[in-house]
C-alpha cells in the first residue's frame, strides 16, 4: 500500500507547485478598422474593430479599447476573415516524395523535421487548422501545440486502418503478411498504417490510435489511387469489421471517416454508422441522396492531373476519380449533401504551394461567398464532429465574439476578388492562430 500513498502524494503535489507561478494578464491585440467576413455571410460587415484577448475574440464593434501593452494592427478598411481550413491533408506524406520515404535510413525524426517545415509554410499560407487524414503525426502535432514548431492546429487520425491488401497496405510486391511468414511492414513501423483484419484487430488498431490522441479514425473502405495493389473498384472491410471501428470510435466520443470512391463501399460504410466519406468521386445520384438523407458528410477534393513526377500507374488510376469530381461536386450540392473541402496532397511536395489555388477550382460550382464559407465555417463544422475529442475546444471558422482567434487580414475583398486568397504571400497581411500573430506585414 505504501507505493499507492506515494503516488497519491505525487499527484497532489503537482497542482500546488503550479499555483506558485504568478498568472500574467492575457495578451491583447486590437485590430482596427476592418470589414469582417464572418465565415457565413455573403457580404462583408461595415468598418469595425476586433479585440482579441488571449486566444479568443473578446469583442467586435467600433471604438474598442485595448489595455496598455496591447498589440495594435491598423486594418485600413481591409478584410478580416477566419483562417482557412483543409480537412484532408497528410502532413507527413505531402512533405516528402515517395522515394525519400522509401530510403532505408529514413528515421521518424527526419520525417518529422520535413513535415514540420511543410507545416510552417502551410500556416504561412493562411491555413490555421487541418485534419490529418492519416500518417505519423502525433509528434508533429505535439511540437506545434507546444510552440517548438510553427504550423496549423491539427486534428490527427494517426495510422490509417486498412485490411490486408487494402488501400493502407503498402507492403512491397513480394513481402508476406506478418500473420504468416512475414514481419511487421515498414509503413506500419513508421506509424503510417495498421494492417488489421477481423473485429479484434480492428478494435485494437482503433483503440491504439485513440490512446495516442486521434481526434477521429481513418479507415480504408475501398480501392485507392495512390496504392498499387488494390483495384479502384474493390470494397474493403466487412460490415462487421467496419461496425467494430465505429463502435470503438463512438465509445470514445468520436467518429470514423472512410476512404471510398464508389457506391458499394460507401453504402456499406453508411450502414456501419460511418459519419464522413472521404472522396466519393464515383458516387451515383442514389448514393448521394442517401448521404443527404442520413446527414453523412462528403469530404471532397479538387484534384488536378498531378505533377509530371507522378508515377504513370497512379496517373492512370486517378483518371476516373478526376473525371468523377466534375459530376459529383455540383450533384452533391444540388441534393443538399453536407460538403467539406480538402486537398489530399500526397508524395508531391512540389505542389504544396498550390494549396490555396486549389480552392479556386471550386468556382466551377460555387459562388465566392459559398467557397469562402466552405473553407472556413463548413469545414469547421466537420472538425467539430470530434466533440470532446477535439484537441482544441472552442468555435472555429467564424469571426464572432467568443470564437477562437484564428484570423487572416486580407489586402482587399476576397468576396469580390476570390483570387486574392491564391497568393497568400502577397495578399495575407496578417496571419493569427490561437491569438498569436505569425505574420504581420502592414
Ligand atoms: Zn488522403
Amino acid at each position: 500500500m505504501l507505493w499507492q500513498s506515494a503516488m497519491a502524494l505525487m499527484v497532489l503535489a503537482a497542482p500546488a507547485l503550479a499555483q506558485e507561478a504568478k498568472p500574467h494578464p492575457p495578451q491583447e491585440t486590437l485590430i482596427r478598422n476592418v470589414r469582417v467576413f464572418d465565415g457565413r455571410s455573403d457580404r462583408l460587415s461595415g468598418p469595425t474593430d476586433v479585440l482579441v484577448r488571449g486566444n479568443a475574440i473578446a469583442a467586435i464593434g467600433t471604438g474598442q479599447q485595448a489595455s496598455a501593452g496591447a498589440a495594435l494592427i491598423e486594418g485600413h478598411g481591409r478584410t478580416l476573415m477566419p483562417g482557412l481550413i483543409d480537412v484532408h491533408v497528410h502532413l507527413t506524406f505531402s512533405a516528402m516524395p515517395l522515394l525519400a520515404l522509401f530510403q532505408p535510413d529514413l528515421t521518424p525524426e527526419t520525417a518529422e523535421g520535413e513535415a514540420a517545415r511543410a507545416a510552417e509554410t502551410m500556416l504561412m499560407r493562411g491555413f490555421t487548422a487541418v485534419r490529418d487524414a492519416g500518417g505519423p503525426v502525433f509528434g508533429l502535432k505535439a511540437g506545434i501545440d507546444s510552440g517548438n514548431y510553427r504550423g496549423p492546429r491539427v486534428w490527427p487520425s494517426g495510422a490509417t486502418v486498412s485490411q490486408t491488401a487494402g488501400h493502407g497496405d503498402f507492403r512491397t510486391p513480394n513481402e508476406p503478411s506478418r500473420r504468416f511468414t512475414g514481419q511487421l511492414s515498414r509503413a506500419e513501423r513508421l506509424g503510417a498504417t495498421f494492417i488489421a483484419d477481423g473485429r479484434d484487430e480492428v478494435l485494437t488498431a482503433v483503440r491504439e490510435n485513440l490512446r495516442f490522441g486521434a481526434s477521429q479514425i481513418k479507415l480504408m473502405a475501398g480501392g485507392g489511387t495512390s496504392s498499387e495493389y488494390d483495384p479502384l473498384d474493390v470494397t474493403q472491410y466487412t460490415l462487421d469489421e467496419m461496425r467494430a471501428a465505429v463502435e470503438a470510435a463512438e465509445d470514445w466520443g468520436t467518429y470514423v471517416m472512410v476512404h471510398a470512391y464508389h457506391p458499394r463501399a460507401v453504402r456499406r460504410a453508411v450502414d456501419a454508422g460511418v459519419k464522413v466519406i472521404e472522396h466519393g468521386q464515383m458516387l451515383d445520384e442514389d448514393t448521394l441522396r442517401l448521404l443527404a438523407e442520413r446527414g453523412v458528410w462528403l469530404s471532397l477534393q479538387t484534384l488536378m492531373a498531378g505533377s509530371p513526377n507522378m508515377a504513370e500507374a497512379r496517373r492512370i488510376k486517378r483518371r476516373p476519380v478526376i473525371e468523377g469530381q466534375e459530376r459529383v461536386w455540383p450533384l452533391a450540392k444540388q441534393l443538399g449533401v453536407k460538403l467539406a473541402w480538402g486537398t489530399d496532397f500526397l508524395f508531391e511536395p512540389e505542389i504544396n504551394a498550390a494549396q490555396n489555388a486549389y480552392i479556386l477550382r471550386l468556382r466551377a460550382w460555387f459562388t465566392p461567398a459559398e467557397i469562402l464559407k466552405l473553407v472556413t465555417y463548413d469545414n469547421a463544422q466537420l472538425l467539430a464532429l470530434s466533440g470532446a475529442r477535439s484537441p482544441y475546444q472552442g468555435r472555429l471558422g467564424v469571426v464572432e465574439e467568443g470564437a477562437l482567434a484564428d484570423l487572416i487580414l486580407v489586402n482587399g475583398d476576397p468576396l469580390a476578388n476570390l483570387e486574392l486568397i491564391a497568393d497568400p504571400a502577397k495578399n495575407f497581411a496578417v496571419i493569427m492562430k490561437d491569438g498569436r500573430i505569425f505574420k504581420n506585414q502592414p
